[in-house]
Parts: C-alpha cells; sequence; structure tokens
C-alpha cells in the first residue's frame, strides 16, 4: 500500500498544503487542498501522474476541518459520485464554515478581544471561508478513533489527535509505524491550538493545550518512523520533534504566566503582549495561543481566574 504525498498550493500564509493519495481500491485521498483553481488544477495533475483521476476517488478523508485540508472535498465528492467524506464528529464545528459565527463571538469577547477587533476578525474569517464548500451532516461519515481503513494490501488506523482542533485525526499504518498526522505534527513549527468551543458543551472552550499534549505522548506511543504532516517535510525523528514541541510549550507556559500580574490580565491583553506585531488572521491564532495557555495554567492552579464585565480576568495567584 502507497502513500503518495501530492504538495498543494494555498493562499495562506502556511504555505502548500499536504494531502495523501492512497491509490488502490478503495481509491483514498486523504486531505484535499483548499477551494482555489490553483490547488484543483495541481490536484488533478498529482492524480493523474499516479495513474488516477478525481473520478476514481471513493473516499475523502479529513484530518480536521480547515479551509486548507477541507476545501475541495464538497466538490471532489460531486465530481467522483458521492465518494464517502470521512470526518470525526468533533469537528463540525469547523465543517459548517468553521465556527458559527454567534458561538465564535461569544468566545473571542470572553477572551477580552475588543469590539471592533471582533468585527474585524470576522470579516477576515470571511475571507478565509470562501476557500472551502461547507458540508452538511449528510455529506459526511463518521471517523471514530482505532477503526480501520482497509484497502487492498493494508490498512491505515484512525487515531483520534485532538488539540489544534477537537476532531483532529491522525492514521498509522502499523505495519511500518508510518503516520499521516494533518497539522497534529508539523516539522517547522509548533501547531497551534485553536480557540474551539468543546464539541460536547459548546458553553464551554474546549481545552485545546491539555488535549493536543495528550495526543503528542499518543502519537509518541506508536513509536512512529515516520511522521506525514499536512505541511512541510516529513518527520522522521518524532522524538526529538516531540521533546522539542514539549520544551516550547513549557517556555510559552512560563512567559504567559509572567505577564500575568496582580492587575489581572485577558487572554487578549496576553496575546498583544507575546504578538505584538501580529496582523489580521495572525491576532486571531495569537489569541488563540494564549487562551489556550491560560486555560491549562488554570488548571493546573497557576493562575487565578474571574469574570469580570462578561469577559475573563486571569490574576496571579499570590504566593502565601
Ligand atoms: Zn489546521
Ligand atoms: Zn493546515
Amino acid at each position: 500500500m502507497r502513500i503518495i504525498p501530492i504538495s498543494l498550493p494555498t493562499p495562506f500564509y502556511i504555505g502548500p498544503v499536504n494531502v495523501y493519495l492512497i491509490a488502490e481500491d478503495p481509491v483514498t485521498l486523504i486531505d484535499t487542498g483548499p477551494k482555489t483553481k490553483e490547488a484543483v488544477e495541481t490536484l488533478r495533475a498529482g492524480l493523474r501522474s499516479a495513474g488516477v483521476s478525481v473520478s476514481d476517488i471513493r473516499r475523502i478523508v479529513l484530518t480536521h476541518a480547515h479551509e486548507d485540508h477541507c476545501g475541495l472535498a464538497r466538490a471532489l465528492r460531486d465530481e467522483a459520485k458521492d465518494a464517502e467524506v470521512l470526518v470525526h464528529k468533533w469537528e463540525t464545528g469547523h465543517r459548517v464554515g468553521r465556527l458559527e459565527y454567534e458561538g465564535h463571538r461569544e468566545l473571542l469577547v470572553r477572551a477580552g478581544v475588543p469590539r471592533d477587533e471582533v468585527e474585524e476578525l470576522r470579516k477576515i474569517y470571511d475571507g478565509v471561508r470562501q476557500y472551502a464548500d461547507s458540508l452538511d451532516d449528510d455529506h459526511c461519515g463518521e471517523l471514530n478513533d482505532e477503526a480501520e481503513l482497509e484497502f487492498e494490501t493494508g490498512a491505515l488506523q484512525v487515531v483520534h489527535t485532538p488539540g489544534h482542533t477537537p476532531g483532529s485525526c491522525s492514521f498509522v499504518r502499523q505495519a511500518d509505524r508510518t503516520v499521516i498526522a494533518g497539522d497534529c505534527v508539523l516539522k517547522r513549527i509548533t501547531p497551534n491550538p485553536i480557540l474551539s468551543s468543546d464539541p460536547i458543551d459548546p458553553s464551554r472552550r474546549f481545552r485545546s493545550l491539555a488535549e493536543y499534549l495528550v495526543s503528542l505522548a499518543r502519537v509518541r506511543s506508536l513509536s512512529p518512523t515516520l511522521v506525514l504532516g499536512g505541511h512541510g517535510e516529513p518527520v522522521r525523528d518524532y522524538e526529538e520533534l516531540f521533546m522539542r514541541y514539549l520544551r516550547a510549550i513549557r517556555e510559552r507556559q512560563a512567559q504567559i504566566i509572567r505577564l500575568v500580574t496582580d492587575d489581572g490580565a485577558t487572554a487578549w491583553e496576553v496575546s498583544r503582549a507575546i504578538f505584538p506585531d501580529a496582523d489580521d488572521m495572525h491576532r486571531f491564532l495569537a489569541v488563540s495561543e494564549a487562551v489556550a495557555h491560560l486555560d491549562y495554567a488554570h488548571s493546573e492552579d497557576k493562575v487565578g481566574l474571574e469574570m469580570s464585565d462578561g469577559r475573563e480576568i486571569y490574576r496571579k495567584i499570590s504566593a502565601d
């Protein structure tokens, strides 16, 4: 069973996205690329050189529902005459055109994002949204943890690896411990846990960093020999990368805890202090990261938390 990587251009800062083709029965595409003319053309060329075409695709499997990964899913499914689309059920919030706007607005307000900034961020989402067709429930089958995706000459096991998004999944080929990891594992950057509501209880926030740390350890327990990420080159030394991630996360934790003083700070204020130059989408990624870290620090009793005017204020915990 060959896993064929195809790199597709995206209009996003992160650069090209990797999708993976398994060109044997049932012909399967893992992630699709964004809905752009350039991505479709590059994908068609990639499929052609592997000896298949879009109409041969029987199964589209999504690591998660960010636009750069799922954007073409619906169009490909239609062209391939109702190929099956599989995605984890916790990915709903992202699948229907990212998070529903109201729910997301609520999360941003609680994080202390000023009203005019919330409006700015909404415009940015609207811009990003055009790169994906939303997938309704009846378009999708469910990816379940530990399920096997069977092929003519092998199988991939589904491993639910939440963190970057609640429904992020990885896929392991046990025969040689190759892992297709989406945005859970990226060679050059530490993936960002994105601000999301909890898939079980949408009134709460998804504990992205705590979940992410568990997922990283779970991938480690698979002893991967090769990790194929959603962006960038393959990772051959996961152990080294795992340690690097943990160090980066630990340093960021310490930095964020230091920024929380007796006066109190919102996640937004903390994000502006760490990333003063962030613009556009990066402001959202920055506040996502601050929230993820503050939630984690709070769960470990490293910072205090109170509500004031519908905003969460983090405070230093006194030493006595
Ligand atoms: Zn992503
Ligand atoms: Zn991505």
